[in-house]
């Protein structure tokens, strides 16, 4: 029943509800960053303060949306999984993805001071877009997380060798470029190690590797949980295992939210960690 003769406008709103079960991506990008990087001089290729900034911000994201059940982040941009099950404001992609950008922006401007004490920040202030997309299967999100670890350590490496070329080398920006157009990545490290000693493996690993955001639960054996979920998927699904499951999962978002930089790319990250993907 109409309240007004302007309500009718209500139905102008499309439905924009994400594909039930499916994995949500929500990825995160900082709008205008290479601008932004230059007017706080970041350090180049890669200032530590800011990605630091980047990982507080989407640490107080994760907590503050349990549902989010893994992220991952390098340079001015961050994806946030929510898991299959997730029924958060009913799917809506607009809420979802909204929601995300604006509580990252609210945490990266509060927190700036922390990781720019002698660089107060002035308009015009940093913003962030955002999609969301579905998965439909593990594989497909883990091939997702895979690609954006893989574009990580691709663009590591690049910038890497392209500023050790500036810094080091002291030759100018067009001229990086064009030494190394059409280089590959062996050829790469071989630059950096024959030319400044610089071993890439010994890069940090936050550089090499972005961040994965995930919470501390006691870790499984390799090996030792195939058995635990292929005997879970034959029991009859009872009322009590409901309940525990439902513990269980109230008990995982209380774990402490932890940042770390590692391999998502094979299996061990998510043999050890089953219930991301459970
Ligand atoms: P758009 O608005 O289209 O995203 P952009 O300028 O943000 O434009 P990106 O492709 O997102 O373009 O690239 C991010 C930029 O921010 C790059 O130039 C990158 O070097 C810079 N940047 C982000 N984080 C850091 C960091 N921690 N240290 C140094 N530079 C950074
Ligand atoms: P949701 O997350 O679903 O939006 P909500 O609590 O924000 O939940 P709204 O329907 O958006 O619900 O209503 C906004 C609430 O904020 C109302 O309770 C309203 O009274 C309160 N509110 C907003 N602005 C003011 C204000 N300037 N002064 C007092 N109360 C306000
Ligand atoms: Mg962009
Ligand atoms: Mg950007
Ligand atoms: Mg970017
Ligand atoms: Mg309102
Ligand atoms: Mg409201």
């Amino acid at each position: 029943m109409a309240n007004s003769k302007f309500e009718y406008v209500k139905h102008f709103e499309q439905p924009d509800n994400l594909l039930p079960n499916t994995w949500v991506v929500v990825r995160i990008d900082g709008r205008g960053f290479t601008k932004f990087a230059s007017k706080y001089a970041f350090e180049k290729p890669n200032d530590k303060r800011a990605l630091e900034l980047m990982n507080a911000a989407a640490r107080a994201v994760m907590a503050e949306l349990p549902d989010i059940t893994i992220a991952y982040g390098v340079s001015d941009e961050y994806s946030f999984v929510f898991h299959k099950t997730c029924s958060l404001f009913e799917r809506r992609s607009s809420k979802l993805v909204s929601t995300i950008v604006s509580t990252f922006t609210a945490y990266y401007v509060h927190l700036w001071s922390t990781y720019f004490p002698d660089t107060p920040i002035s308009p015009p202030l940093p913003s962030f877009d955002g999609r969301a997309v579905c998965y439909p299967t593990v594989q497909n999100l883990r091939d997702y997380m895979s690609w954006r670890q893989v574009d990580c350590h691709i663009n590591n490496l690049y910038n890497t060798t392209f500023w050790a070329l500036i810094q080091l080398g002291g030759i100018d920006a067009t001229e990086a470029e064009k030494t190394l157009k059409g280089t590959y990545s062996a050829d790469k490290n071989e630059l950096l190690f024959s030319k400044f000693g610089i071993n890439y493996n010994n890069e940090p690993e936050m550089n090499k590797k972005g961040s994965v955001v995930f919470r501390d639960y006691e870790l499984v054996e390799p090996g030792t949980h195939n058995t635990t979920i292929e005997a879970d998927n034959l029991a009859e699904p009872v009322q009590q295992s409901k309940t525990q499951s439902e513990n269980e999962r109230k008990r995982r978002a209380k774990a402490r939210i932890v940042v770390e930089h590692l391999d998502i790319i094979k299996d061990d990250f998510w043999d050890r960690r089953p219930w991301l993907l459970s």
